[in-house]
């Protein structure tokens, strides 16, 4: 009887003891994502993830990225958040700013990102290229009618040029290239004409842009090489017409190149689960992870060698901005004022 009792005691002792461990376990081996990228393009990647990181229980939070950066400055050290995905550079630049990122010191990151496209300082790290450039209409315009951003600011172009808000970040970065590249005050002259050739006020996202040039609205416009290469591949046939009646021009080549952007990310500071939040990473910065990049966004990749879809490899090779991108992130703040001076609402 008293056996049997022992047995029965140091079971449940066995038992408290095992079920903490393994409640323990599995509070702590956690991944905490705040994205500011959308949930069906992140969630191939955290599969991916998953197959060899069973023991990780990944939450991923996706909504705006300058919200994230708000709550995680009000979160403070009571943040649950271990990474905060960006579709920007200005964006990684803002919460870098604010203080939010860790420094990470990772020779897989070091080595599968080029240095132009990380934080000098280590602490955020871009997982993926996107390209801007001039797009236009096949019927409207020959191909060599077209030079560069800066021509876009030409009287040819009067009443014929679509282009999306100025609020938009990638126009904010596109803006803060051109100062980069031609100084303030051809920059605001840039500006002023080219608001002067807009077609019609600035409205909707970059695909509404391309839609207006096939529906005759107006010519050209600067758009993301994602979008149309997804309007191309959808399902919606409209899209798919509409895109058929554009093509991609590379500006710049001989000079300053094609401004580009980064989708990327950073280890927030008050992170609990920093080292699954490296090893996240370093996946994302692999070649399988990579590949999803590539094949399921259509976005260039960070590493050479990891070819680009089959699409957008019809789109051509061309020559990209070759500077540390976080220069595009310090200039920001001018482009955002510049834009609003010379009324590109
Ligand atoms: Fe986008």
């Amino acid at each position: 009887m008293i056996k049997k009792k022992v047995f029965i005691l140091l079971f449940v002792f066995f038992l408290a003891t095992f079920s903490f461990y393994f409640l323990e376990a599995k509070t702590e081996n956690e991944l905490n994502i705040y994205s500011g990228r959308k949930s069906f393009l992140i969630e191939p990647l955290i599969d991916e993830f998953k197959k060899n990181n069973k023991n990780i229980k990944v939450n991923i939070v996706t909504g705006k990225s300058d919200e994230f950066i708000e709550r995680l400055k009000l979160e403070g050290k009571n943040t649950k958040a271990d990474i905060l995905l960006t579709t920007d550079v200005a964006r990684l630049t803002r919460a870098k700013n604010n203080n939010l990122f860790k420094k990470i010191s990772s020779k897989i990151l070091k080595n599968n990102i080029p240095s132009k496209y990380r934080s000098k300082d280590d602490d955020w790290f871009g997982l993926s290229v996107r390209a801007r450039p001039i797009i236009y209409s096949k019927d409207r315009i020959k191909i060599n009618e077209l030079k560069s951003y800066e021509d876009l600011a030409g009287e040819k172009w009067r009443g014929r040029v679509c282009m999306r808000s100025s609020n938009n970040v990638y126009n904010q970065s596109l803006i803060a290239f051109m100062i980069i590249n031609l100084g303030e005050k051809k920059t605001k002259k840039w500006l002023d004409n080219l608001v002067k050739n807009f077609a019609r006020k600035p409205y909707g996202g970059d695909r509404d842009q391309i839609k207006a040039i096939a529906s005759g609205q107006c010519d050209i416009t600067v758009a993301n090489t994602y979008y149309l290469a997804n309007m191309l591949t959808s399902k919606n046939l409209k899209d798919q017409e509409a895109a058929k009646k554009v093509s991609i021009f590379w500006p710049n080549q001989d000079d300053f190149g094609v401004h580009i952007n980064l989708s990327g990310a950073g280890v927030i500071k008050n992170s609990k689960n920093t080292n699954n939040a490296i090893l996240f990473l370093e996946f994302l910065s692999s070649k399988k992870a990579q590949q999803i990049y590539t094949k399921k966004i259509n976005e260039y990749s960070i590493r050479t060698g990891v070819i680009p879809s089959e699409t957008v490899k019809e789109f051509g090779k061309f020559n990209a901005d070759n500077s540390n991108l976080g220069e595009i992130g310090k200039k920001i703040k001018s482009a955002i004022y510049l834009a609003s001076k010379y009324n590109w609402k």
